[in-house]
């Protein structure tokens, strides 16, 4: 059986990050965040965390060398070799030529595209109570996903934050992004036969068990 090299995009708040969690434990599959990449970056106060800070905090994309550089150095690690899942890259067309041309060069290609797919509004409403533990990042939600203890992370017992870029004003901004920029990837793996969509305004249970049986049909037919 050949490797599963997906991509799982959609707007801001769509739930990418709750079915990462998820899927995690399905498919032994490395689960790679550009945006937890970055934030990791930040918290360090390493170089590429400085310059990517000002976009972040805008609501902006970082610019795509920046991040084709990050993403490509991620997928060389060994972990990656044999599929990945990617989450928040690309975001870009741009991006996506240079992650089918990394591919490429060492006869590997994406699987499939899927977008969970999730309208405006729904978004704002999700980002607006969306809480992270601040120890690993763990997701809750305070009307649809909230934690035992308010304010406290489950899992670890961490404390929970807003993240900054999750105020109204930003999100508004990472929406317009998103549409601008980043939903013209729709139509690029439309093109090729490698998009799939995903009604992501169901339950978590239900847009995860969507997503596994799109993995699941993809690999059946990569058997046959
Ligand atoms: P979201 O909640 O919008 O899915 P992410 O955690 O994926 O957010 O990304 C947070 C921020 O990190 C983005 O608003 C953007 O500034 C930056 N970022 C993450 N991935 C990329 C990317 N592929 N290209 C450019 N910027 C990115
Ligand atoms: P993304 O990674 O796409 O930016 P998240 O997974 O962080 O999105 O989800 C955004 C917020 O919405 C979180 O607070 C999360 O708990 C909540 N959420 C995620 N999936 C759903 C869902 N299917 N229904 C309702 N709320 C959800």
């Amino acid at each position: 059986m050949s490797e599963l090299n997906l991509i799982l995009f959609g707007p801001p708040g769509a739930g990418k990050g709750t079915q990462a969690d998820r899927l995690r434990n399905d498919f032994r599959l490395p689960f790679i965040s550009t945006g937890d990449m970055l934030r990791g970056n930040v918290k360090e106060g390493t170089e590429l965390g400085q310059e990517a800070q000002k976009y972040m905090d805008a609501g902006e994309l970082v610019p795509d060398e920046l991040i084709v550089k990050m993403a490509a150095e991620r997928l060389n690690e060994s972990d990656a070799l044999d599929g990945f899942i990617l989450d928040g890259f690309p975001r870009t067309i741009e991006q996506a030529k240079a992650l089918d041309k990394q591919l490429t060069e060492v006869g590997r290609r994406v699987t499939a595209a899927i977008l969970v797919d999730v309208p405006d509004q729904e978004v704002v409403r999700r980002i607006s109570g969306r809480r992270l533990c601040v120890k690993s990042g763990h997701n809750y939600h305070v009307d649809f996903d909230p934690p035992k203890r308010e304010g406290v992370c489950d899992q670890d017992g961490s404390r929970l934050i807003q993240r900054d870029d999750d105020k109204d004003e930003v999100v508004r901004n990472r929406l317009k992004v998103y549409h601008d920029q980043t939903e013209p990837l729709i139509d690029y793996f439309d093109d090729q036969g490698l998009m799939r969509r995903i009604d992501g305004t169901r339950s978590p249970a239900e847009v995860h068990d969507h997503i596994r049986a799109v993995i699941a049909t993809l690999r059946m037919e990569d058997d046959v």
